[in-house]
């Protein structure tokens, strides 16, 4: 079938989107094939997405179906940003993707606050991916022996998950929540310098046959939303999902005064006043300024998967003025991240995660403290800078 034909039976609907590649040598091919289709369909040209360098023969096999093109988005750097981490110990540039004016200019001044304050330090001190399924069964009853099947059995569950994955390790099967009779276990492993999604749901369904072999209930759904993946909860700020990542930094009073415009006891009272009680307020689990800027850019830069960007918004932020001097802090518990795998293999993500030598194994955790670091900068900037303009009002008023 020619490529007229195939856009033919594509415009009569007899043909679905996904049956191009049948007909197609290749990916690519069926990639033009596609975009052609919906530029006619839809009345449109679309040669800015068809303008692309990415192998997307390789993208196709892993990453996307039904592709037509690659979206652009800007890419920049921040830095120097001083890092004195366990794993990140120098100063980076950090590659940083958005269309938002003004935020690497914005977080840039952050690095440049940190840098001449001798460095941020950056500590992972979590790491767990979590899997949730949710096992229906008859009663309360049943869903007791369900609970302690698994509580019994952990080490032989353990060999069987594991079995599907070398670098996988099922740490611990808990909490295990029972809901009248539905039972939700919360499987956490590690997965080394992978996120682990697709890994852990592997392991985990190979569990679940056993569950069936042995109780012969099943589960409804392999993800029961106790995970929690791609939503913000509760249970991932306190138990942590991801990588989970301590950062602070003193700024010596001079710093905060030359580089932000503002002084600790305003920086403090605002952070008090905005991150603290505004998001108690607001019944918010983001207790701070902007972390999802941060993160949303870092992970469109490095190939991370962006709907995790909810889960690396929850966090806290924290600030003290001591004698003059900042303390500053940010804390995240739920960072999903990668270095290997899933996104990360695509050209330009590899290359985002090359600016700061964190691409491929052993190298998941030098990128959290660096991730965070770059929060923290960000952080630092923009509570800087309502502070400066809460003091710069409030010296108008004293002045009148
Ligand atoms: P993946 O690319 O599916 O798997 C990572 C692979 O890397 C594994 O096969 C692992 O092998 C291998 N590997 C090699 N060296 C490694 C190292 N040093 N550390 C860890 N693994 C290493 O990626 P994934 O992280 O499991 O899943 C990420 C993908 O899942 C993303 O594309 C994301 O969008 C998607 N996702 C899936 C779900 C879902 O429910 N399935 C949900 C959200 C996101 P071994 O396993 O043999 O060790």
């Amino acid at each position: 079938m020619d490529k007229e034909e195939i856009i033919n039976k594509l415009m009569a609907g007899e043909m679905k989107l996904y049956q191009i590649d049948k007909f197609t040598e290749n990916a690519t091919e069926a990639l033009d094939i596609r975009r052609e289709f919906i530029e006619r369909h839809s009345n449109c040209e679309l040669n800015q997405i068809a303008n692309y360098t990415l192998d997307m023969e390789k993208a196709f096999s892993k990453n996307i179906e039904n592709p037509i093109g690659t979206v652009q988005v800007p890419i920049g750097v921040v830095g120097p940003l001083k890092i004195n981490g366990e794993h990140a110990d120098d100063e980076f540039f950090v590659p940083l993707a958005t269309s938002e004016g003004a935020l690497l200019a914005s977080v840039n001044r952050g690095c440049s606050a940190i840098t001449a304050s001798g460095g941020v330090n950056a500590r992972v001190i979590g790491d767990k991916m979590t899997r949730a399924p949710v096992i229906k069964t008859d009663s309360v009853v049943e869903a007791v022996k369900v609970k302690s099947w698994f509580e019994t059995k952990f080490d032989e569950l353990k060999s069987i998950a594991e079995s599907t994955t070398s670098h996988g390790k099922l740490v611990k099967i808990d909490p295990i929540i029972i809901v009248g009779n539905y039972v939700y276990p919360r499987f956490v492993y590690s997965t080394g310098d992978s996120m682990g999604m697709n890994m852990v749901t592997i392991a985990t369904e190979k569990v679940l046959s056993k569950l069936y072999d042995d109780l012969g209930v099943h589960a409804i759904a392999l993800s029961g939303n106790l995970c929690v993946d791609k939503k913000p909860a509760a249970i991932n700020l306190v138990e942590g999902r991801g990588k989970t990542v301590v950062a602070d930094i003193l700024i010596p009073e001079e710093i905060v005064k030359s580089k932000l415009k503002t002084t600790a006891k305003a920086m403090e009272e605002v952070n008090i006043a905005k991150n603290l009680i505004g998001s108690a307020a607001a019944g918010s689990m983001a207790f701070n300024a902007h972390f999802a800027n941060m993160i949303g850019a870092i992970f469109l830069a490095t190939g991370q998967d962006e709907a995790h960007v909810v889960e690396g918004s929850l966090g806290i932020t924290t600030a003290e003025d001591r004698d003059g001097d900042l303390y500053f802090a940010v804390s995240m518990p739920d960072l999903p991240i990668a270095t290997i795998g899933g996104g990360t293999r695509l050209e330009t993500a590899s290359e985002g995660l090359s600016i700061i030598d964190c691409l491929g194994s052993g190298k998941v955790n030098k990128f959290a403290e660096i991730v965070i670091s770059t929060v923290l900068a960000g952080e630092l900037s923009l509570v800087g800078a309502l502070a400066a303009g809460h003091l710069a009002k409030a010296h108008q008023e004293l002045g009148r």
